[in-house]
């Protein structure tokens, strides 16, 4: 396989910054994706002097380790790491190099710190955009630390250990041969899920703020910074910094940036955080409000911080269909990501449960990888714009069963079906399948909020147009609100009008 001539330019402008030497070692057989892996490599020796290539026998083939002269790193790449991991190969270049990771103090300190044995094993598809992340905080840890290694594995190219480990779901990471984890995570994620993360006497010396915002997605950074540029003592409590933007692969409606992607996005919001005095409390989950003198956010580790005003701008999450089989068979065929997971399902039957735009837009996205694709939509009709409707009904391989109510996702260790009634006559039917895509729209993420303030019949924050909800000093921003749309620019516009709002509010109390 010979690099494309834009790689190889991208490459040959990286290679130049390699501390030190690198010595790749390189289990190869006689198939296919063992030559163009060797030709990859071979390729990435001759364009730097600084790298070595040997045959070696490794735990699969194929596969290379990237090694400093001197040591092992235990980074290793089973497959091809090109599309989305093409960076994840160029960071472990430079990092094992000698090159310095661009990771916080605090991070380097934390991983150096971790004891044990960590023999880290991620299942990625080369199409998957939440993988990188997993991928390079994995391979961060095994150049730090010599207890961890880490072993990156193309599903696409080992589709026999795919599918004796019932992998249904990427990036899927397994710790010491047991599974650990699946989705998007940073490496603070995988940090505290190993058990090194802040307790409540981290919070206990806190002085009260004067605006505290829960939620760091597009709502919560923008009342950050609005508050913070008013000069006054401001926190950010978020479980996962950039919220669901870290989900979102391109993003084309962000007025004034034509193109961005979801991740590029989310780095950017935090970084602008970061520019202010502002106090960043990250992987921490609120789970009680309650209003005194000051107002109190309880966070889950025990911790009770206190401020004059709060920002509630937590979000929403993807629906669950709530029907037996789901929650059983989540990342064992149940999925929710068609860009991530679509690859594991190629050539096979899969559904999509919901008719809306993202529902359409999935059916038509999987229909291009997978066998045929069956749609089932509650109402009478779809309700996804008519281009995608149009589209959907030009392609050869797709099902619309509308009005019908799913009832079951079957299956022993993976899924096997779908289970549905017909709503006008009340029939059952079942369909074998190997997939089901759950696309029915978004939950806001306020159930800790019983009935502490007002919320609609939907669960959404009510927000007067100062962002104030029903407990004065309290406001609201975001897809977590009543607001009737939600969008990244409306959720920072709303967070903008929240930290203003709080602000009038607390020079005239
Ligand atoms: C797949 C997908 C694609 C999308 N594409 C686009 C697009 O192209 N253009 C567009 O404009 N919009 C798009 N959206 C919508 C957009 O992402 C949202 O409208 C926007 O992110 C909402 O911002 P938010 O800050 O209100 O909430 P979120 O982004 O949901 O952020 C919520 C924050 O609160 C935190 N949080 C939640 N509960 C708690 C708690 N109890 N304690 C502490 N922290 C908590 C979360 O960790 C997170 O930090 C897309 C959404 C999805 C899911």
């Amino acid at each position: 396989m010979a690099l494309d001539a834009d790689i190889k330019a991208q490459l040959n402008q990286y290679l130049q910054l390699l501390e030190g030497e690198v010595r790749i070692k390189a289990s190869a057989g006689t198939d296919d994706v063992s030559h163009e892996m060797m030709s990859l490599l071979n390729e990435l020796a001759e364009m730097s002097g600084r790298i070595t290539v040997e045959p070696a026998v490794l735990e699969r083939t194929p596969s290379f380790s990237v090694n400093r002269p001197d040591a092992e790193t235990g980074i290793v790449f089973a497959g091809i790491p090109l599309g989305h991991e093409f960076t994840s190969l160029v960071l472990a270049l430079l990092q094992v190099s000698g090159r310095a990771p661009k990771a916080e103090q605090s991070v380097i300190d934390s991983i150096k710190a971790l004891k044990g044995d960590y023999r880290f094993e991620t299942y990625i598809s080369l199409s998957c955009h939440n993988c990188p992340d997993v991928v390079q905080a994995l391979n961060l840890m095994s150049v730090l630390n010599p207890g961890v290694s880490h072993t990156m594995i193309d599903g696409a190219a080992f589709k026999n250990e795919v599918e004796s480990k019932n992998v249904m779901a990427v990036p899927s990471v397994y710790l010491n041969g047991e599974f650990f984890a699946s989705g998007r995570m940073t490496v603070e994620e995988i940090l505290a899920k190993l058990g090194s993360t802040a307790d409540a006497s981290d919070f206990s010396d806190k002085e009260p703020f004067d605006v505290l915002v829960v939620g760091g997605g597009p709502a919560g950074a923008s009342a950050a910074i609005y508050a913070a540029r008013k000069g006054i003592r401001t926190g950010v409590v978020a479980e996962r910094f950039g919220g669901q933007v870290n989900d979102t692969v391109g993003i084309e409606n962000f007025i004034s940036v034509k193109y961005t992607e979801g991740p590029k996005l989310a780095a950017s919001l935090e970084e602008h955080v970061k520019e202010y005095e502002v106090d960043i409390m990250k992987l921490q989950r609120a789970v009680r409000l309650e209003k005194k003198d000051l107002i109190e956010v309880e966070l889950e580790n025990g911790a009770v911080l206190k401020s004059k005003t709060v920002i509630l701008s937590t979000g929403a999450r993807w629906r669950n269909v709530g029907v037996p089989g789901e929650e059983q068979f989540k990342n064992k065929g149940v999925a929710y990501c068609p860009h991530c997971d679509g690859p594991l399902f190629a050539g096979k039957h899969v559904a999509v449960i919901g008719g809306g735009n993202s529902g359409i837009e999935a059916a038509i996205d999987l229909a291009g990888i997978v066998k045929h694709v069956t749609v089932l939509e509650f109402l009478p009709e779809l309700k996804a714009d008519s281009v995608l409707q149009e589209r959907l009904y030009s392609l050869p391989n797709v099902t619309v069963l509308k009005n019908v109510q799913t009832k079951e996702i079957t299956g022993t260790d993976k899924v096997d079906g779908i289970t549905y009634v017909e709503r006008d006559t009340g029939a059952e039917q079942h369909i074998n399948l190997e997939g089901v895509f759950v696309q029915i729209g978004l939950v806001p993420n306020t159930d800790w909020l019983a009935d502490s303030l007002d919320r609609t019949r939907f669960g959404e924050i009510i927000v007067d147009n100062h962002g104030a909800t029903s407990i004065p000093g309290v406001f609201a921003a975001g897809d977590c609100t009543n607001s009737p749309y939600k969008q990244i620019i409306i959720s920072m516009g709303s967070g903008a009008t929240a930290a203003l709002g709080a602000f009038d509010y607390l020079i005239r109390n």
